[in-house]
């Protein structure tokens, strides 16, 4: 078991509805001891990969790519969430549906940020069914740059995201892939 699975079953509380609840150390409050390890395996993971920025999308991305980014020493670009369907077409914009809010947002990135030359490596910290990482490809997709990987924190195996974007042949790398949950007797089961 490596250190993120440990920290899962130490303090992460499973919740009816298939989520896992990991505010104590992972997207509340923040473990930053606990992000630099993540940074430090990620940068042995896409070693060898060109990677000159990393993308991730608010909130919760956020913290754990700046401390990644450390490792790469790369900057940090996020996607911003809105409502307002008021694109002034300088911004690349993806539709993504909310896991855990039940709500589609428009992610936007704005154009400046994001080029052909571009080689990113994408960060967050759950994958569940891929809405979200799937919105982040095509606004790469879109700016014409490449992505180069994608690693994420805690993948929910069971849901289709992860089977998906890797049969899509990109190279995803996660920390930690929980297999099951259940929330009546609290137990979490790694791939
Ligand atoms: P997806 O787009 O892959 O369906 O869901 C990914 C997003 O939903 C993540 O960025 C994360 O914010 C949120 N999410 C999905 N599943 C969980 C979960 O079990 N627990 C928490 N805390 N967030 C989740």
């Amino acid at each position: 078991m490596n250190f993120l699975e440990e920290r899962i079953l130490k303090d992460g509380v499973v919740k009816e509805g298939n989520v896992l609840k990991v505010d104590s150390f992972l997207n509340h409050q923040m473990d930053i001891n606990l992000f630099d390890q993540m940074g430090e395996e990620f940068k042995k993971r896409f070693a060898g990969k060109k990677i000159n920025k990393i993308l991730t999308i608010e909130a919760s991305g956020i913290g754990i790519a700046c401390i990644v980014a450390r490792h790469f020493n790369v900057p940090v670009v996020f996607a911003k969430k809105s409502k307002s369907i008021n694109i002034d077409g300088e911004t690349y914009v993806a539709q993504v549906e909310s896991f855990t809010h039940k709500c589609v947002n428009q992610v936007l990135v704005s154009k400046r940020f994001l080029s052909p030359e571009d080689n990113i490596l994408i960060i967050d910290d759950f994958l569940a069914n891929g809405c979200a990482l799937r919105g982040l490809i095509s606004i790469i997709e879109n700016a014409g740059a490449t992505v180069s990987g994608i690693g994420i924190a805690i993948e929910k195996g069971f849901q289709r995201g992860g089977k998906e974007i890797r049969e899509a042949g990109y190279q995803l790398e996660s920390l930690a892939i929980v297999e099951e949950m259940d929330a009546k007797n609290g137990t979490v089961t790694f791939r």
